[in-house]
């Protein structure tokens, strides 16, 4: 309980650290960071066994200055686990030490005999693990490569080099939509960071009234927690049966006349299908590529979490709509009541 409660405490603090930009949201490694982080679980470990068989029975004092070493060494241990990790990574170790936190209690409950802490602990450790797991497989990645990898997908800084890359304006977003039978919205990250959520809850009920059908295509990791874009989007009162799993509407894109990404980037680039090099190679993508047309929002040609080229803007089927997601989508309703 100790050992798994101080790395959670530490743990959670860097994420949160990180996440709020106090200190870098950057890996940072110590010379020999993993053997640092050998020597602190091995002194717990060694702290917690000498306090159970070895301090004889009544020595109170011993027994807390062992507890001390315990609590501080995991204090230790948790700053260490979570500093190596690169900011965008956190919401996985955000999730993995909510499961820690349930294993503690659980832990914690088999000492006390406390059935309800077993129970309740035990079930916020699994929730917390699926929910880490699934979204180390959603970003085909695994779970020690996002913890221990000495890169990080994010930030590479490399200026990608785009050719023949179309951009318009909300008018030809506008004129496309209002002349098609079915359009499929791609949110991603970008529609969150903008809040462009209730205007494209008003694009779309216009759309409907003009008897286009308009459906969300929700990719597994879009954005930067999983179901952040289907919390956004109920925020705004999108009826649930509009929005569609992935695997759900995938095999729909070709058949639709426009696909609008609004803000996603990595969740639409297909080099993730194609590019055995990328590091989204493997990741399942949303086809926006294979219907008619594709208009894409977002602010400049810069890349999302990945930090990778989408192959996505240079297709001859592609407009890009540069402007930020709420601007832009508000700009198009505006140009539909015109049309
Ligand atoms: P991305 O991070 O790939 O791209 C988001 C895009 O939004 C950026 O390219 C940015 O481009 C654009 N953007 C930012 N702000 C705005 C704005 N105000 N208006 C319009 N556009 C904006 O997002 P995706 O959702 O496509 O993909 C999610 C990524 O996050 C995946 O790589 C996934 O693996 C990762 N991830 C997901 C987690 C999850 O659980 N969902 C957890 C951790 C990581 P520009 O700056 O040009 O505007």
């Amino acid at each position: 309980s100790v050992l798994v409660g101080g790395v959670t405490l530490t743990g959670s603090l860097v994420a949160w650290a990180k996440l709020k930009g106090v200190m870098s949201g950057g890996q940072i490694f110590l010379p020999g960071h993993q053997a640092i982080n050998l020597v602190l679980l091995a002194t717990v470990l060694v702290a917690g066994a000498l306090a159970l068989f070895v301090v004889p029975v009544g020595s109170l004092t011993l027994l807390y200055q062992l507890l001390a070493v315990a609590v501080l060494a995991s204090f230790i241990l948790g700053v260490t686990f979570a500093i190596p990790v690169g900011g965008a990574d956190m919401p996985v170790v955000v999730s993995l030490l909510n499961s820690f936190s349930g294993i503690a209690a659980a832990m914690t409950g088999f000492v006390l005999y406390n059935n309800v802490l077993i129970i309740s602990g035990s079930l916020v450790g699994a929730a917390g693990m699926i929910l880490t797991i699934i979204m180390c497989r959603g970003m085909n990645r695994s779970l020690a490569n996002v913890l221990f990898a000495r890169f990080s997908l994010t930030g590479t800084g490399e200026k990608e080099e785009y050719v023949n890359v179309k951009s318009g304006e909300p008018v030809d977003a506008a004129i496309a939509m209002a002349n098609a039978n079915s359009v499929i919205i791609i949110p991603g990250y970008g529609l969150a960071a903008a809040q462009a959520q209730h205007a494209v809850r008003e694009l779309q009920s216009m759309l409907e009234e003009r008897g286009v059908d308009v459906r969300y295509a929700i990719h597994e990791v879009a954005g930067r927690m999983p179901g952040h874009m289907n919390v956004l989007l109920a925020e705004a009162n999108v009826p649930y049966d509009k929005l569609f799993k992935r695997e759900d509407i995938e095999a729909d894109f070709k058949n639709s006349d426009v696909a609008l990404v609004i803000g996603a980037n990595d969740v639409v680039n297909p080099a993730a299908l194609s590019d055995e090099q990328s590091p989204l190679y493997g990741m399942p993508i949303l086809p926006a590529h294979e219907a008619q047309q594709a208009f894409v929002i977002k602010r400049s040609l810069a890349a999302g979490f990945a930090g990778m080229k989408n192959t996505l803007f240079e297709s001859d089927k592609t407009l890009m709509v540069f402007g930020s997601a709420k601007e832009v989508v508000n700009g198009i309703a505006e140009e539909l009541k015109e049309q």
